[in-house]
């Protein structure tokens, strides 16, 4: 039996990668549902690829349209691949009705994780981590149970800018920030792999995802991006998932899950010489990491303000209207008010989410006065 599976944001970074590992093993899956908001034309060009898949261009036909075709669908699996907060519903949607759910939206865990690990309790749906590092603290985990780790070690690249001096960093432009050292991925994820909120946001997914208090998830800068995270077991050792940078290893497990895909693609080569290099973050000169492990301590809706603050911020710096180092300033002015109000429904969530983006675009505006 082939398993049915359902692609959101199949025009992204994420939906391409997909879209390859089942375009290259037609044998194992089924698409039987595409998405995309706005590039019509590379919809149309995966329609051809899956005659039996509805597809959906949500800026056309409405994000309602989709949560409905999603209820209805008879995916097995949802693969959510939409960037940013947009990704939220749409993965409600999937575990509400049962379908187990590949989840690279880290947006869906930051927003809403206890809600959502609900969701998918009562509806007995998997929710299946595809973010690297959380595939790789997931994979981990199952080989030793919950009880025997003591910390999460979440690995970073540390960006364009890890070895930038700060003063070099306060004059960064949106092009320097757009080149990722080691991984291809959209924009917004990009901006946010140069500043650290990206390695923020997963801090608080971890947190929330794996049950773990924030100062027992820890981050490592480590440029090569080869040990994707480690755990840390009561007895002190450390165990580490490794293999070269490319996002079709953690969305073939997550497809594959509980058993290990068959892959082909380039593995790490010993007969040649290589580094592997470990670094502590510079927190002085990446505030968002900090602001996010304040987030994610204080919890309720303050990581809701968090990623709705730095969606606003980047989306402003990816339009030229502000400088790197507003990102930060943005983000932390939106955790000053008081979001300690713990959502109890999603609508809850996102009414938080839209009052933290009002506060963002104020702060942002006086800003912009000075
Ligand atoms: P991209 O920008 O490459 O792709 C985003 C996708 O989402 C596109 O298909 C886009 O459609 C769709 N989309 C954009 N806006 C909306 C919206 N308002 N409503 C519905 N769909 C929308 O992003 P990535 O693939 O890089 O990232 C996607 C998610 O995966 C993010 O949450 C990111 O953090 C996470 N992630 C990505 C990784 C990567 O390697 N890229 C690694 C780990 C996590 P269209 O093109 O038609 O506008
Ligand atoms: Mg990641």
């Amino acid at each position: 039996m082939k398993k049915k599976v359902f692609i959101l944001g199949a025009t992204g970074s994420i939906g391409t990668s997909t879209v390859d590992i089942v375009l290259h093993t037609p044998e194992k899956y089924e698409v039987v549902g595409i998405q995309a908001h706005s590039d019509g034309a590379s919809l149309k060009k995966l329609a051809a690829f899956f005659p039996n898949a509805r597809a959906y261009l949500t800026s056309e036909s409405g994000m309602e349209s989709l949560l409905r075709g999603l209820t209805e669908s008879d995916a097995d699996i949802v693969v959510n691949g939409i960037a940013g907060a947009s990704g939220l519903m749409p993965s409600v949607a999937a575990l509400e009705s049962g379908k187990d759910l590949a989840l690279a939206n880290k947006e869906t865990i930051v927003m809403a994780g206890p809600l959502i690990q609900a969701a998918a309790l009562k509806n007995g749906a998997k929710l299946l981590p595809v973010d690297s590092e959380h595939s790789a603290v997931f994979a981990l985990i199952q080989s030793f149970g919950p009880d025997a780790v003591s910390e999460l070690i979440l690995t970073a690249s540390g960006g364009p800018f890890r070895a930038w001096t700060s003063e070099q960093i306060a004059q960064a432009t949106l092009e320097d920030a757009l080149r990722h050292p080691t991984w291809s991925m959209g924009a917004k994820i990009t901006i946010d792999s140069a500043s650290l909120a990206n390695k923020g946001l997963e801090v608080i997914e971890a947190c929330r995802l794996f049950n773990m208090p924030a100062e027992k998830v820890k981050v490592v800068v480590h440029p090569q991006s080869l040990v994707h995270s480690l755990i840390r077991t009561k007895d002190g050792t450390l165990y580490a998932q490794i293999s070269k940078p490319d996002m079709r290893h953690p969305i073939a497990s997550a497809l594959d899950w509980p058993e290990l895909p068959e892959s082909s693609l380039e593995i790490l080569d010993f007969s040649k010489k290589f580094a592997m290099d470990f670094e502590p973050p510079r927190r002085e000169d990446f505030p968002l990491l900090g602001l996010a492990y304040r987030a994610a301590g204080l919890g309720a809706s303050y990581p809701i303000a968090f990623n709705a603050a730095n969606e606003i911020a980047v989306d402003a710096f990816l339009h030229k209207k502000i400088r790197f180092s507003d990102l930060a300033r943005v983000t932390a002015g939106t955790l000053e008010h008081d979001w300690a109000q713990e959502p109890a429904s999603f609508e809850e969530v996102l009414d938080a989410d839209e009052k933290a983006r009002m506060r963002a675009i104020n702060i942002m505006e006086t800003l912009l006065k000075c």
